[in-house]
């Protein structure tokens, strides 16, 4: 089980740049991160990590299901789209989540998120119920007063509490009983108008996915490319919701950034691209780092899948055990078999006709081709969130060693460290500030395209190295004064601690090696 730390890992987050509270200067504003010069680079390199694994190359290379090669193309859509995008999908009527309300502290929670202390034995004996949000100060106050009142308690949640009883309720920080309104549905869209009237015909939302948009384009992607059926669209960018409690650092914000795939195939095949993308998906997760027991893949419970996903091939999570969710996980990405839910819908809402035209199946012809078979695709959606991607790296990297010269580090994968490497000169004389400068020119030319060769020359050097592996950079390369008379420079395992000396005409070749660099 993880003992991190996650306030010193925000602290950390912060003093190195890597998040910053979006609007600091005013007081924040919940659930909204910016991220800092470390933090704008490591979250690109996790991007362009999806982008190259995904489309450039998906699956390194590796055949699919049906022993061909796997075809994933990009898009990019806007933001706002149409509004009937949102009825069509479904969000408009069924995106919310039922909240209640607190009458005396105006606190607002989340229906499922509130749990209660109720005595084991079921007598209340006219003591109140013991309203908390676990994780919360709230969990502990409550606790103490149910086993004050009751002796032995159990907790269970507020759903499977009979709504007679909730006049008996004490909500979290609340003084009397009854506080807490029915609960109500709040759609998580953010809305806002288009054009200059702003009247309620003009009303759009902001994305709250981005798997939409790949939807209502499939035509014209089928129609303008030469991509057949088995294939996928992905897209990356910013989605919204208004979360009713914002929290855990950036793991549940408002504004986030999503990784999806739409893998269009047909529905005979479904199950065998479902489990095709969910190995793929977790061995790219661990690929960057996430390997050890804090990652792992849930299959979901017949009863927790979505109407359409029922009869499907599956649904399942991989999921990270995070500071703040341990021992329990947190879903970095979700794998789904959407069917031909969305497409059916669009089709329907929009009077278009999305079938796919497949001209290698169907009855086989006496001239050998076959008739061909009209349909809309099945759809496996592998979608991962960006944000929360970029926080699980920072907690598995994040590392305690008070025998170090930094006693916190961050242990990233070089593949996404922001800083690739850092050249030294261990002393400012004797030649050595020149030679570093002319290595570090030369390690920046090569690998500028996947983050900073840092140069430092102040401080000693154990102050450097310090820094360095406090803000995750692998390696550090230090001139020193053998360096002129043997061609040789040091180089420093942020992991390990340990040196060797190798040719200071080899050094670049050698970081390409440990980055995976071209
Ligand atoms: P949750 O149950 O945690 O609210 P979800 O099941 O609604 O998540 P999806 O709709 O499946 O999430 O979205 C796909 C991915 O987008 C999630 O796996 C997650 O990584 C990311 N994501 C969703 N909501 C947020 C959020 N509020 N903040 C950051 N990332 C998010």
């Amino acid at each position: 089980m993880t003992s991190k730390s996650m306030d010193k890992i925000m602290a950390l987050a912060k003093r190195r740049g890597f998040i910053y509270q979006a609007s600091e200067i005013y007081g924040g504003l919940n659930g909204f991160w910016d991220y800092g010069p470390l933090g704008a680079q490591l979250k690109k390199n996790l991007r362009d990590a999806w982008w190259q694994d995904v489309v450039l190359l998906p699956c390194g290379g590796a055949p699919g299901p049906n022993g061909e090669p796997v075809r994933v193309v990009p898009l990019d859509s806007t933001i706002i789209q149409h509004p009937k995008v949102w009825e069509a999908s479904g969000h408009v009527a069924g995106f919310s989540d039922p909240m209640v309300d607190c009458r005396e502290t105006k606190a607002r929670y989340r229906f499922d998120h509130l749990f209660v202390f109720v005595p084991a034995d079921g007598d209340r004996k006219g003591k109140p119920l013991f309203a908390y949000q676990p994780g919360t100060a709230s969990e502990a106050k409550q606790q103490k007063k149910a086993e004050k009142a009751f002796g032995e308690t159990k907790s269970v949640a507020l759903a499977s509490v009979p709504r007679d009883d909730w006049t008996h309720l004490l909500a979290p920080e609340a003084e009397k009983v009854g506080s807490l309104t029915e609960p109500r549905a709040f759609n998580l869209m953010f809305k806002t108008y288009v054009g200059a009237t702003a009247t309620e015909e003009d009303v759009a939302y902001l994305r709250p996915e981005t798997a939409q948009g790949i939807f209502v384009q499939f035509k014209n992607v089928v129609d303008t490319t030469r991509v057949r059926v088995p294939f996928g669209i992905a897209q990356t960018g910013k989605a919204f919701r208004n979360e009713v409690t914002p929290r855990n650092f950036t793991f549940r914000s408002r504004e986030f950034e999503q990784m999806e795939i739409e893998f269009f195939c047909h529905e005979s095949e479904a199950a065998d691209w479902y489990k095709f993308w969910r190995d793929t998906r977790v061995a790219w997760w661990k690929s960057l780092g996430l390997a050890g027991e804090n990652l792992q893949l849930r299959e979901h419970d017949r009863d927790e899948l979505a109407h359409y996903a029922k009869n499907g091939a599956g649904t399942s999570d991989i999921e990270y055990r995070f500071p703040f969710t341990a021992p329990g996980f947190g879903e970095l990405e979700g794998i789904a078999h959407r069917s031909n839910f969305d497409l059916s819908q669009h089709q329907t809402h929009a009077r278009t006709n999305l079938e796919y035209f497949d001209s290698e199946r169907g009855e086989l012809l006496p001239n050998g081709s076959r008739k061909g078979e009209k349909y809309l695709p099945h759809v496996i959606e592998p979608s991962a969130g960006l944000d929360r991607g970029v926080l699980a790296v920072l907690c598995e990297a994040f590392t305690e060693d008070p025998s170090r010269p930094s006693p916190e580090l961050l242990k990233f994968h070089p593949r996404l460290a922001p800083i690739k490497g850092a050249v030294f000169p261990l002393v400012n004389k004797d030649g050595m500030p020149e030679m570093s400068a002319k290595l570090h020119a030369e390690l920046v030319k090569r690998f500028f395209r996947t983050g900073a060769i840092e140069h430092d020359a102040k401080q000693a050097i154990g102050r450097r190295y310090a820094r360095m592996d406090e803000a995750g950079c692998p390696y550090c390369f230090t001139i020193d004064g053998d360096t002129a008379a043997s061609q040789s420079v040091t180089v420093r395992d942020r992991d390990t601690g340990g040196q060797e000396r190798i040719a200071i005409d080899r050094v670049s070749d050698w970081l390409a090696e440990r980055l995976s660099a071209p």
